[in-house]
């Protein structure tokens, strides 16, 4: 089909990587594009991507993601994604009670870059807690113990504002959007059987049957919901966010800041300017959400998952701590604007671009961002293209992985910049219940 390119294509999901799919189709040529989200408007709350910031950084140890970052990086400075992309530069440091993983990890994002012919002028090592001080002349805690480096080709894109961005510029080359629970809301995809089996089309929340030749695939962390095979080689997984709100001083006084990730603790970003807000995020491996009955993790499918304003006690310790060491009079501010936020994570944290095996090439998923998937949002869209020039995925690690078994739990935790133990979101919420209570 694709050699037409009147022919209808269906994307399911207008997140960051369905957005970046529809982009670079409507640049190859095709004309017939329709996006469908569950989501009354573009951010989706339910994206991993509905958020003021993420990190775009273009150091990996696999030097294959490291050549996609740089590519990313430059379509950051696009005159499209330019307005929500903001190099203030990235800081990746370990703090004095560091685990020897977060050390090892750092040490070889390091090496990956610091003799890169892009980057090596770009870096600065930052060896001793008084080199961080003299960087962020605004930091008044300790920083007990910290060393790492400065890589100032990097820093962080609004995510939020590009996903809104480029819907607008999509709708307005003729994408059709189609939204919210009950039109948008994909609920099956419907098969044709007879002879080679092949994705003709969905049906939505209201009943209604969209076909297309074509469909991509592009759901985060609820992909296993319509193609539950997924769910065998990706878990739904979500990591902590919590803000501090600043009063208009303090976001003056942190304008300008890098990005700062202690490998052992989380990380925080320059203040959005529009709320105020200091968004931070712990490190660790995350929780996830696995059905007893079938082993696969899927967000709790509810309006919103739960829990919400509410964050783990260890991960709120990870960022108080980290306040203390940097900020210390936000150290016991209440934060604001807690959530679990679910992305779609992978054992080895490579990403699926493929067929789905036996739909003739009708059905491509795009899955496993391992929450790193965002800084690319400008060139997904090309994985898809060359995907349908080549007829199959060459990148054996691209490609839809058989089930490798019903256990699941620990996925993830071998992943080098993951310090902690993947761990059950009802334990979190059970946690939050006991607080509750102990609080009456
Ligand atoms: C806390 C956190 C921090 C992160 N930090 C970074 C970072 O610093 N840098 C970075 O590069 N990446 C980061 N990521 C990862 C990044 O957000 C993801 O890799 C990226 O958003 C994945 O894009 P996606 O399009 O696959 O999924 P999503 O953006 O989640 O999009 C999925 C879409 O599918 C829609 N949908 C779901 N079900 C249905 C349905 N049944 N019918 C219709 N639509 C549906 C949703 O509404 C949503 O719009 C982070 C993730 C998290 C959770």
């Amino acid at each position: 089909m694709t050699s037409n390119k009147t022919n209808p294509i269906i994307i399911l999901g207008s997140g960051t990587w369905g957005l970046s799919t529809a982009l670079h189709l409507v640049n190859e040529g095709y004309s017939n594009i329709t996006v469908f989200d569950r989501a009354s408007e573009i951010p989706s709350r339910y994206s991993a991507g509905y958020d003021i910031n993420k990190i775009v950084r273009p150091e990996y140890e696999d030097p294959f993601y490291t050549d996609l970052a740089l590519q990313a990086i430059k379509g950051w400075k696009t005159p499209l994604f330019g307005p929500y992309f903001h190099k203030t530069g990235y800081v990746v440091a370990t703090s004095g009670r560091a685990p020897q993983k977060a050390i090892t990890h750092l040490n070889e994002a390091l090496a990956s870059i610091k003799d890169h012919p892009v980057f090596k002028s770009h870096i600065t090592p930052l060896n001793k807690p008084q080199d961080f001080k003299d960087l962020f002349w605004q930091f008044r805690g300790p920083v007990t113990g910290f060393s790492g480096y400065l890589n100032r080709f990097a820093g962080y894109a609004h995510s939020s504002n590009a996903m809104k961005g480029v819907h607008h510029h999509l709708a307005g080359r003729g994408v059709k959007f189609v939204l919210g629970p009950q039109h948008g809301k994909v609920t099956e995809l419907l098969y044709e059987t007879s002879g080679a089996r092949r994705c003709t089309g969905i049906r939505t929340a209201n009943g209604a049957v969209h076909n297309a030749p074509l469909i991509v695939s592009c759901l985060g962390a609820y992909q296993a919901e319509l193609i539950p095979d997924v769910g065998k080689f990706s878990v739904a997984k979500c990591w902590s966010v919590a803000h501090v709100q600043l009063t208009d001083e303090e976001c003056d006084l942190l304008r300008g800041i890098p990005v700062i990730n202690v490998r052992d603790l989380g990380f925080f970003f320059e203040p959005d300017p529009a709320t105020k807000l200091l968004k931070l995020c712990p490190l660790g491996a995350g929780y996830i959400n696995t059905n007893s009955k079938n082993g696969v993790s899927l967000p709790p499918l509810d309006n919103l998952p739960p829990p919400q304003d509410y964050i783990p006690a260890e991960d709120e310790a990870k960022l108080r701590r980290l306040l203390r060491e940097t900020l210390p009079w936000l150290a016991d501010r209440p934060f604001v604007d807690q959530k679990m936020c679910w992305f779609a994570d992978t054992s080895d944290s490579e990403f699926c671009v493929d067929f789905v095996p036996d739909t003739s090439k009708s059905l491509i998923v795009l899955s496993g961002d391992s929450g790193h998937g965002f800084k690319m949002m400008p060139i997904v869209g090309s994985w898809v293209l060359d995907l349908l020039k080549n007829g199959r995925q060459e990148r054996k690690q691209w490609q839809f992985k058989q089930p490798v078994g019903s256990n699941i739990k620990g996925w993830g935790d071998s992943v080098s910049w993951r310090i902690g133990t993947t761990k059950e979101i009802k334990e979190v919420i059970q946690e939050r219940d006991r607080m509750l209570k102990a609080r009456l």
